[in-house]
């Protein structure tokens, strides 16, 4: 067929944009509009993005009541050139975590989780690691009630995940070991890591860390990098996938399994242990030093913590 004249407009215009598919977390989302919703998600495939679900508060058929917060989905959507929103297509849920919803501690530790995850993203940067830690985070979540470790481990492994790895093993100043060291260090978040006691004095800010909170730490992040979790980013992750909350990080891959033979490491065998040491004030210590060594790399105050104090006792005294 022949058109006279515009012919490549007309083929721009013409050209079918391509459905794309791919499992996902809904990290927000807002209606929009008398039936609309506007939904963020952090997708395995494409990363955080968001999109528009025309007509999703009425389609039983395309959205059967699956763009709620928390839920697990394989998402449809179709990228528009122009509009830094997609078009969501269809969601089909991919796996109920009912449970999550079932206790104010829960609903708040996994409100915390994806706001987490919101924050230390920005829009369509890939990162299948952060899709595979929150997956198997909101499935523990759903498993059990919140453990004084549970979000722990879940901070550290999104600050691996989005390659802000803090430094606990040598001193950040004289690159001296940390283990040897009889106490208090300075953890501070600028500097992503920890000064030694002789080299504490070289910065004002952050704060002291006792011998038991820095262990505690590095058992966690041992943890994080035995879960056959790279740390880096993957973009060779397919589109398609079934449910994929399993215990370990490793998100449809193994990267230490297929290195060294073994099944990837579960990292939420070691909350148990870490937990069981925990005094209320190394409980403390922990739950600040996250919170400065995130502070950095979020955009923006997260407002789970006003409410993790309160309902999970944590950060209290904080
Ligand atoms: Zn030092």
């Amino acid at each position: 067929m022949s058109i006279p004249c515009g012919e490549k407009e007309l083929v721009w215009y013409t050209q079918p944009v391509r459905l794309e598919s791919t499992p996902a977390i809904v990290l927000r989302t807002r209606e929009y509009g008398e039936s609309d919703k506007i939904v963020t998600v952090l997708s395995r495939a494409a990363g955080k993005f968001s999109g528009i679900a025309k007509g999703a508060m009425r389609s039983q058929r395309r959205f059967p009541g699956t763009l709620e917060l928390f839920s697990h989905v394989t998402l449809d959507f179709k990228r528009r050139p122009h509009s830094e929103l997609a078009f969501l297509d269809r969601a089909v849920l991919l796996q109920p975590w009912p449970r999550l919803l079932s206790t104010l501690e829960r609903f708040t530790a996994a409100s915390h989780v994806v706001e987490l995850a919101d924050k230390v993203t920005v829009e369509s940067e890939v990162g299948d690691d952060l899709y595979a830690i929150v997956t198997s985070t909101l499935a523990r979540l759903n498993a059990a009630e919140p453990g004084p470790a549970t979000l722990r481990l879940f901070e550290l492994a999104a600050l691996h995940a989005s390659g802000y790895r803090p430094e606990l093993v040598v001193c950040r100043g004289c690159a001296g070991p940390l283990a040897s060291d009889r106490g208090p260090v300075r953890l501070v978040g600028g500097i992503g890591g920890v000064l030694c006691s002789q080299c504490r004095g070289a910065e004002e800010g952050g704060m002291l860390l006792s011998n038991d909170g820095l262990a505690c730490l590095g058992h966690l992040q041992d943890a994080v990098t035995r879960a056959g979790f790279a740390g880096g980013h993957d973009s060779s992750a397919g589109s398609s996938g079934g449910p994929d909350a399993r215990v370990g990080f490793a998100n449809g891959r193994d990267a230490h399994g297929s290195a060294n033979g073994h099944e990837p490491h579960d990292p939420w065998a070691v909350e148990h242990a870490v937990a069981a040491r925990l005094t209320s004030r190394v409980e403390r210590e922990m739950a600040l030093a996250l919170d400065m060594l995130l502070a950095p790399h979020l955009r923006g105050r997260l407002r789970s913590l006003e409410l993790l104090g309160p309902v999970l006792n944590d950060r209290a005294g904080g």
